[in-house]
């Protein structure tokens, strides 16, 4: 469970973050109650996914206002973290949450993963990747790819509704090296009800031309 300093260091991201969008779009969620639920536990929720693979560097893809890789930055100290949105603005939001809080293992990198991917330092870079409400699920999966090297883990945050049949996105999946290793359903506390994470693989070096631009 969560300890005392733990507690209180992520209560003021909270209140960080909610100061920032104020100013910022960062979130639509404005209720401390609610961000505490649906912003820091859900992020939290995949500790555990990533305490079992012990990656050192790993890359928030699309972090907004730095959900999930800020609450796990703050729980996870030793880890590495590269925050990546394509918007700069909220890049410096972040900046100034993790100056307060001081924050030490986070960076920032502006840019679009499909063209970070093109560029030598970032193509498939991180041992694990996470994800959360960047996109559509192939889409998605195909940045994420091309920032994840073979053999790391990659995290995609999800509703319960992309396990239902048809599943288009799996094909997408294969094409960008990814092998679907698990399902985790987890609730969120509060009646906030059932939420899924996926856990993906890779398993080979992507194609010169993924993910496309
Ligand atoms: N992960 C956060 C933010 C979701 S909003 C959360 O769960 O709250 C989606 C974010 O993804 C936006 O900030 C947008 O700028 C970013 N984004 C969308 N497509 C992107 C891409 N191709 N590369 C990098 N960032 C992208």
């Amino acid at each position: 469970r969560i300890g005392g300093q733990l507690r209180q260091r992520l209560e003021r991201f909270c209140e960080r973050l909610l100061e920032e969008n104020q100013r910022l779009n960062l979130t639509a969620i404005r209720e401390p109650a609610a961000a505490r639920v649906l912003l820091v536990a859900e992020s939290l929720a995949v500790l555990p996914r990533i305490d079992a693979r012990e990656p050192k560097r790993l890359a928030d893809l699309g972090t907004g206002g730095g959900i999930p890789g800020l609450p796990i930055a703050i729980a996870r100290p030793t880890l590495r973290l590269t925050l990546i949105d394509a918007t700069r603005k909220k890049l410096a939001a972040i900046e100034r949450i993790c100056a307060d809080l001081e924050i030490r293992n986070v960076r920032t990198c502006w840019g679009r993963a499909e063209r970070l991917a093109r560029e030598k330092v970032w193509r498939e870079r991180f041992d694990a990747v996470v994800a959360r409400a960047v996109g559509k699920l192939p889409q998605t999966l195909a940045w994420l790819s091309g920032l994840l090297r073979p053999a790391g883990f990659g995290w995609i945050f999800q509703s319960l509704r992309a396990l239902d049949a048809p599943q288009p996105w799996l094909e997408a999946a294969r094409e960008h090296r990814l092998s679907l290793e698990a399902a985790y359903r987890y609730t969120l506390p509060e009646g906030h009800g059932p939420r899924l994470l996926l856990e993906l693989r890779k398993t080979g070096p992507l194609r010169r031309t993924l993910p496309r631009l």
